[in-house]
């Protein structure tokens, strides 16, 4: 009976119901279910109910419940009403990605099949800070950790980064220059963390941990010439012929030759000849990130920035997000802009 209205209060939303139905039970019946084997945070996570979803779980709510009748998870059900904070939340509270509903088939497959793309987004860019940790203690006979703790949020932004951009992520490890300066410790750090995600499952973590490297590689060996480099467009047209050779090599180089993710970026990636769109680099963030490839007019010309862009004032068809951009890419561009 009580079971009942507390899952009709998750459902709707009601926090201040939910609490009071929680508070007046003497048995415990956060995960009381219903005949489909659905929990109140099931039925909270359905309907989108973040705060709900996060009250169910601070009271104990079991967030990898495995006695649905089509063995939906919690997970499962925030991916079928599309909401990426709730999957979020989930995710952070230890759901699992590996676990299958009836038909086989992951939250993260799950998403994909009914189009929210932008929970594939979270679930495929989810890796929690904690697995960071491991490397911050000196490992074997070494006296020094691979990473140092005061290292970790940089490291920790650039693996979660949506944006691939190398000219961005570039800008994030000269910010952070001690992880270039150890750059074998940090590319251990990156190559460790990809085999223990080559599976299938998360094919595209280990995509994008396999082009992290190739970055980090690229920034040390151009020494601080990486920026311009990539920069420096084509004289006819101001094509970026450099990043896109770059991003093209990153991904063929990509050492599970039978990944699924592998063999359709190339498939795509051929078809377009080098400095028409769309770049490599699209197909790339497309397919680690789950969206549909965003216009590059809506992004900045040099770091891929989404939002606040402002256009070359000069020509009105390339834009910035800040003027530090327009900069570092105004000694390629002037050949262009008067034109
Ligand atoms: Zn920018
Ligand atoms: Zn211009």
């Amino acid at each position: 009976m009580d079971g009942e209205k507390l899952r009709e209060a998750a459902a709707a939303g009601d926090l201040a119901l939910v609490k009071s139905i929680l508070k007046q039970q003497k048995s415990k019946i956060v995960d009381a279910a219903d005949e489909d084997g659905m929990t109140p945070l099931m039925h909270a996570a359905y309907k989108n109910q973040l705060a709900v979803c996060d009250y169910l779980l601070s009271k104990g709510a079991d967030v990898n419940w495995d006695n649905h009748k089509h063995q939906y998870t919690p997970l499962m059900f925030a991916v079928l009403s599309g909401s990426p904070e709730v999957t979020q939340l989930l995710l952070q509270s230890g759901a699992s990605l590996t676990k299958t509903n009836g038909i086989g088939k992951t939250a993260a497959q799950l998403a994909g099949f009914v189009g929210h793309h932008n929970c594939v987004t979270v679930i495929s860019n989810f890796f929690p800070q904690t697995e960071l940790e491991p490397y911050t203690k000196p490992q074997g006979l070494s006296s020094t950790p691979k990473l140092y703790p005061d290292q970790v949020p940089a490291f920790y932004e650039l693996v979660t980064s949506s944006n691939l951009n190398p000219v961005k992520l570039t800008m994030h490890l000269t910010k952070h220059g001690e992880l270039l300066r150890r750059r074998e410790d940090t590319v251990y750090v990156l190559e460790h963390l990809l085999e223990t995600r080559a599976n299938e499952l998360n094919e595209p973590l280990a995509m994008k941990l396999h082009y992290l490297i190739h970055v980090v590689n690229a920034c040390v060996a151009h020494e601080n010439g990486f920026i311009k480099h990539l920069l420096t467009g084509r004289e006819s047209d101001g094509a970026l012929l450099n990043m896109e050779k770059f991003v093209r090599l990153s991904i063929r180089d990509f050492k599970y030759r039978n990944s699924q993710l592998l063999l359709a970026l190339v498939k795509n990636i051929t078809a377009v000849t080098p400095g028409d769109q769309p770049s490599a680099l699209s197909f790339l963030e497309q397919s680690i990130n789950g969206l549909q490839s965003s216009s590059t007019a809506e992004s900045c010309f040099a770091c891929g920035a989404k939002g606040n862009q402002k256009l070359c004032s000069a020509c009105k068809r390339i834009s910035y997000c800040s003027p530090k951009c327009q900069q570092l890419h105004w000694f390629s561009h002037k050949k262009q802009c008067k034109k």
